[in-house]
Formats: structure tokens, C-alpha cells, sequence
């Protein structure tokens, strides 16, 4: 396999997929109808930029499993968007909702686009038009959008406000994310961050540490590391590193979050910090660690690096951070894995609540999410960490195991109509 093969997100996932189908047994016929997204989109949309210029830009939207429930995923905006890369992180909502047994198929979308160097009267006309052109496959009981990278609660007003107008009503349940006045959740912004954590206090019970002695490094500071970072300092981890896209930054005794947050808030930087040194950033995940939390994007330990890890846990708080190659290398160094469609379940878990709330019109306290959101991480852990015992495979292919065969049972409950 090539390396440019190796970071093909769908390629990755069809090896995790066929590993865990065979492992499970899972018939043929079975396997073809979940390897496959169930339905694709590909729409062109024009915009008018600021500056009188026509553009046309490409948007996906890719629901691979409706079979549990509403398609449920994320949109995201950025240049090197494409189809294969949605649909795998299509089929990942579907393994994703399925191992913390949330009614939610998967779903995903995302749009070509430079986001940061767009205005935002820019942003706002290409989601609308974007909103417009899925409008046939998004609803609240269809496919329910959500943020992913460079995606926000803005985004998600005006997918809520674009879908409503055409829908005639107020239509909160549409899409999660959103902000707390059109129907958000409390919680929501934090939560896959806050899954992170909840996720690597499990894990740290079988390596007999405790947040004081877990020296951590996150790569990414944004929805996901940065909420993470936050949440662990506050629980007395030592955050040693933050690895971002334009510098890292190291504190043997442990950063300051919060002040490195209001740091970032004045300068739009971690860079300069005076709590800590600048190291490589290309360098600064191979720190020694106990945990190591890539948050930011696909493909980061790859059969090129993965030898160099120096943690004993890796939570996956991105979509896909590991290549399927990078698996073995893991699992020969002994690296406890939290995968990815464990690690950040939390998000959609909230996402969840969020769409019951709108449902219902009735909204819960923060501590009614949190404490819903602990139970179905602990429990979801436990759940993983079980098949993996029992069937004495590695924790990714547990939680695919258990995420199979939830879907598949369910195909198999509504029959096959014809
Ligand atoms: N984009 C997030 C994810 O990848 C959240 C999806 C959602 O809340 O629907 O899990």
C-alpha cells in the first residue's frame, strides 16, 4: 500500500471494516450492504463574492446508514474536502451512534471552500445556498447536520433559518450545534471534549494513574483539544504540550490552560506564551506522555511515525487520526487505543439530547447533560473494553464489532424491502 493509499480515510475504513466483519462472521450479504453509503449528493452551488465575482463551489452530503435512525453528522468546510473522505466519515457516524447505541444512523457533508478567507457574508451565502441544495435529504427525521471542522454554531443558525424558511416553520430539530437561543443544548459545546476525558478516566483505572500523575499532550486546541485541555487541567492532569497548525508549546509542570486560552484569545495564537517554551511541532507528539490526544485532523500517526509514540493511551479525539496501517505498529507497541468512534462519541451523544430537547420543547439542566453524557461514555467503555475481552481483539475492532453488529441486527429486524 502506498502511503497516499494508507491516508485514503475510505480505504482505512473499509480495513477496519473488513477486519471486524470477519471477526464477527457477518455473512456476504451483509457486509455489501454496509460497506456502501446508502445515498450521495453532489451539488455545485454558485455565490456571489463580496467583490461582484460569480464562484461555484462543490458540497457532498453522504448518508451511509439510515438503518438505526436519522442519518447524523457533521459538515465541514475546508479546501481539501472530498467524497471519499465524507463517506468514510459517513460510515463512522454509523459505527459512531451505533457503539454508544444512540437511534442515529451516520451521515456526513462538506463543502470545498478556503473558510478563513471568506467573509461572512460569503460563508453565510454559500451555507444557505449549500442548505438548499441537500434540502431533500436533511430533516429532522431524515439526516440532522451538525458542526465538524471549521463549521459553528453560526453555521448552524443559518442551516436552521434556510431550512425553516422553506419548511414554512421554525424547525430547531434540523440541525445540533446550534446556538443556546434557537433550541442549543447546554453541554453541547464542550461535550466531545468533555467525552475525551470521560473516556480516558476509564482507561487510566488500568494503568492504576490518576489525573495528577497523567502527564498529557493534545494536538489541536480548538471545539475538541481545546475544551479536552480545559477539562483535564481542571481535573488535575498535567497538560505538558499543545501541539497546533502553527507552533506547539511545552511545560514540563504542566500548562496553564486557562491562561493559554486567554493568551490565544488576545494574540489569535498559542505561539509566545509565556507559561511555556516553544518546541517542533512536528516533533512535540513523540514527547514521552501517558496520554496522547490527537484532536484535530485525519492521518497524523501513520506507518511513517507510529513507531515513535511515546504514550501508553491514545484517545482519538479527531476522526480518523490513525491509518489502518499505523494499527499494527499500535497494537505491537502495546498502546492502550481509545478509538475514535469511542473517544469523540461524546459530541454526537449531546447532539442527542440536543435533538430530544428541540423535540420535546423542554429543555435539561447542564447537570442533567453531563451526568447523561458520563453514564453513556462509561457505559459505552465498558461495552468495548467486554467484546474486546471476550473475543481477544484490540479495542478498535471491538468497538467496530459491537457497532456491526448493532447495525446489521437492525437490517436484519426491518427485512430487506423489495
Ligand atoms: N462532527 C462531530 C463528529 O464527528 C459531531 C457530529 C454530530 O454531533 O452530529 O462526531
Amino acid at each position: 500500500m502506498t502511503l497516499e493509499q494508507e491516508k485514503n480515510p475510505w480505504l482505512a475504513a473499509e480495513v477496519r471494516f473488513d477486519k471486524a466483519a470477519a471477526t464477527l462472521g457477518l455473512d456476504d450479504g451483509m457486509r455489501k450492504v454496509l460497506k456502501k453509503p446508502a445515498r450521495e449528493m453532489t451539488v455545485n452551488i454558485p455565490v456571489m463574492l463580496d467583490d461582484g465575482r460569480l464562484e461555484v463551489f462543490t458540497g457532498y452530503r453522504v448518508q451511509h446508514s439510515v438503518a438505526r435512525g436519522p442519518g447524523k453528522g457533521g459538515i465541514r468546510y475546508a479546501p481539501d474536502v472530498n467524497l471519499d473522505e465524507v463517506r468514510a466519515l459517513a460510515s463512522w457516524m454509523t459505527w459512531k451512534c451505533a457503539v454508544v447505541n444512540i437511534p442515529y444512523g451516520g451521515a456526513k457533508g462538506g463543502v470545498i471552500c478556503s473558510p478563513t478567507l471568506m467573509s461572512d457574508g460569503e460563508l453565510e451565502r454559500l451555507t444557505r445556498r449549500y442548505t438548499s441544495g441537500i434540502m431533500d435529504m436533511i430533516g429532522p427525521d431524515q439526516d440532522i447536520p451538525a458542526p465538524d471542522i471549521n463549521t459553528n454554531e453560526r453555521v448552524m443558525a443559518w442551516i436552521m433559518d434556510t431550512y425553516s424558511m422553506h419548511a414554512r416553520q421554525a424547525t430547531t430539530a434540523v440541525v445540533t450545534g446550534k446556538p443556546m437561543e434557537l433550541g442549543g443544548s447546554l453541554g453541547r459545546r464542550e461535550a466531545t471534549g468533555r467525552g475525551c476525558m470521560i473516556v480516558t478516566m476509564e482507561a487510566l483505572k488500568k494503568f492504576r494513574l490518576t489525573p495528577e500523575t497523567t502527564k498529557v499532550v493534545i494536538q489541536g486546541f480548538g471545539n475538541v483539544g481545546g475544551m479536552a485541555a480545559q477539562l483535564m487541567a481542571e481535573r488535575g492532569f498535567r497538560i505538558i504540550a499543545i501541539i497546533e497548525y502553527d507552533g506547539a508549546i511545552y511545560n514540563a509542570e504542566g500548562l496553564d490552560i486557562q491562561a493559554l486560552m486567554d493568551h490565544r484569545k488576545e494574540t489569535g495564537s498559542i505561539n509566545d506564551f509565556a507559561g511555556g517554551e516553544a518546541i517542533d511541532k512536528a516533533e512535540a507528539m513523540f514527547l514521552q506522555c501517558d496520554v496522547l490526544i490527537p484532536a484535530a485532523t485525519e492521518n497524523v500517526v501513520t506507518s511513517q511515525n507510529a513507531e515513535r509514540l511515546n504514550c501508553k493511551i491514545l484517545c482519538e479525539g479527531a476522526n480518523g487520526p490513525t491509518t489502518a496501517v499505523a494499527d499494527g505498529i499500535l497494537a505491537e507497541k502495546g498502546i492502550f487505543v481509545i478509538p475514535d468512534i469511542l473517544a469523540n462519541a461524546g459530541g454526537v451523544t449531546v447532539s442527542y439530547f440536543e435533538w430530544v430537547q428541540d423535540r420535546q420543547g423542554y429543555f435539561w439542566n447542564e447537570k442533567l447533560v453531563n451526568e447523561r453524557l458520563e453514564d453513556i461514555m462509561v457505559q459505552s467503555f465498558a461495552s468495548v473494553a467486554k467484546w474486546g475481552e471476550t473475543r481477544k481483539v484490540d479495542n478498535r475492532t471491538a468497538a467496530y464489532m459491537l457497532a456491526l453488529d448493532r447495525v446489521a441486527s437492525a437490517i436484519r429486524l426491518r427485512g430487506i424491502y423489495a
